[in-house]
């Protein structure tokens, strides 16, 4: 039997319902959710995301700022512009679009932001919450992830979940949102020693590597959940992910398809992000 399809786009529109209606609320009381979006340079895949993420936020009722600096802008200039927001009471979430140009450190410029707006969840101080168990604001791709796993009610606790991929981004956070769970997890990287050997244990797998076709259907354990959180181009430029979709449905329980899966789960998570980093400031 074909695996159930988890349809990220049908998820995400109950979920942004939930999100405009808490944002109206917010809005009646004088306080909208309002996020800053910084994009430096041109990249033309950032310049897409960040649009799509604005848009979001128009649609369900949170204010939205959209920052875009040329590449040559310093990072001196990049760290006054998030001090800024950071004391500005209609922003309460900041989100500066990775990768930067590489003249600017990264992990520098997420560190300026203020930890209560990082609304992303990657400063160390929210990757430290979220490892202790008490996260403040978890990173929205995995978070999306365990949204999904909640719209099938998939028993997580005591489920074998291998991560393929080990960024701090999706990897990491999702092995910690995992287990904080209750699953017994394996995370794998691009040194793991037979990566079939390991997913083919997995009742749930998630698969975020940036690697096309990296798990085949002869890797995935029958009936098991597979998530893809991979974007990549296939030989017609057409949108996919990191899993062989239709081999693989034959086998899997349920599946997520790329486009239309993970995606829409990530902007639609940075909502909520954002939506309860206002709440929390009334
Ligand atoms: P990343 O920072 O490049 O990390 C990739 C991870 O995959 C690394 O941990 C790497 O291992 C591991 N890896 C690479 N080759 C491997 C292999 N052969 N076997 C096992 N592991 C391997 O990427 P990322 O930012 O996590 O993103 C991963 C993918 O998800 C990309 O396609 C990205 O576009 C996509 N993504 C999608 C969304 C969404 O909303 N749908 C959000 C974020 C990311 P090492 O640690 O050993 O290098």
């Amino acid at each position: 039997m074909p695996a159930q399809i988890i349809n990220g786009n049908l998820l995400s529109q109950q979920l942004r319902a939930d999100v405009a209606r808490r944002a109206a609320a917010l809005t009646a009381k004088g306080r909208q959710p309002g996020l800053a979006v910084i994009l430096v340079g041109e990249n033309p895949a950032s310049q897409v995301y960040v649009r799509n993420k604005v848009k979001a936020c128009e649609d369900n009722g949170i204010h939205s700022v959209l920052e875009k600096y040329p590449a040559d802008m310093s990072e001196a200039d990049l760290l006054q512009r998030i001090a800024a927001l950071n004391a500005d009471p209609k922003i309460h979430g900041i989100l500066v679009q990775l990768p930067l140009p590489a003249h600017i450190d990264s992990h520098k410029v997420i560190e300026a932001i203020a930890a209560e707006k990082d609304v992303d969840g990657f400063h160390i101080s929210n990757a430290g919450l979220l490892m202790t168990g008490q996260p403040l604001f978890r990173p929205c791709t995995p978070y999306g992830v365990m949204k999904m796993l909640e719209s099938i009610d998939y028993p997580v606790r005591g489920a074998h979940a291998v991560i393929v991929g080990a960024s701090n981004i999706v990897g990491k956070p999702q092995a910690m949102l995992l287990l904080q769970a209750g699953a017994t997890i394996t995370i794998c990287n691009s040194k793991t020693r037979d990566l079939g050997h390991h997913t083919r244990q997995a009742d749930i797998l998630v698969v975020a590597t940036g690697k096309r076709n990296i798990v085949t259907a002869d890797m995935i354990k029958p009936g098991a959940v597979v998530i893809d959180v991979g974007m990549n181009r296939d030989d017609n430029g057409k949108l996919c992910g990191d899993v062989d979709y239709g081999p693989a449905s034959e086998v899997a329980g349920y599946i997520t398809p790329v486009p239309g899966g993970v995606g829409p789960m990530t902007i639609t998570m940075l909502l909520v992000n954002t939506l309860e980093a206002a709440e929390r400031t009334l």
